[in-house]
């Protein structure tokens, strides 16, 4: 049985850690390739319905999946981040070709 991928499934940080290590290497390409590619390897998953279900949160690409999907990649939501976690999620973001703008919606 496939599983559509959300903040609240157990592999949920699996792909996330997995999605930005790719988005590292490569930047983002302004569609879903890494997440597909990534959500493959993964095994067992919905790809189809998990990207619908990214774009209802406004997860238009790789990039915007970790920015606006994810409730803990900027530090968690409502949760002040510390000046180290800031500086470590805008570096992040820069690797990924990312604009560090926190609160941005739509990246491109
Ligand atoms: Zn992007």
């Amino acid at each position: 049985m496939s599983e559509v991928l959300t903040p609240e499934s157990p592999r949920w940080n699996e792909f996330v850690d997995a999605l930005d290590q790719a988005g590292r290497a490569g930047g983002c390409h302004h569609d879903h390739r890494l997440a597909k590619r990534v959500m493959t390897e993964m095994g067992n998953i919905d790809i189809e319905e998990s990207l619908v279900f990214f774009e209802s949160r406004g997860g238009f690409c790789d990039c915007e999946i970790l920015i606006n999907v994810d409730p803990g990649f900027w530090g968690g939501a409502g949760k002040a981040m510390s000046k180290d976690e800031l500086s470590e999620a805008a570096a992040s973001a820069e690797a990924a070709g990312i604009e560090p703008v926190i609160g941005s919606k739509r990246i491109h």
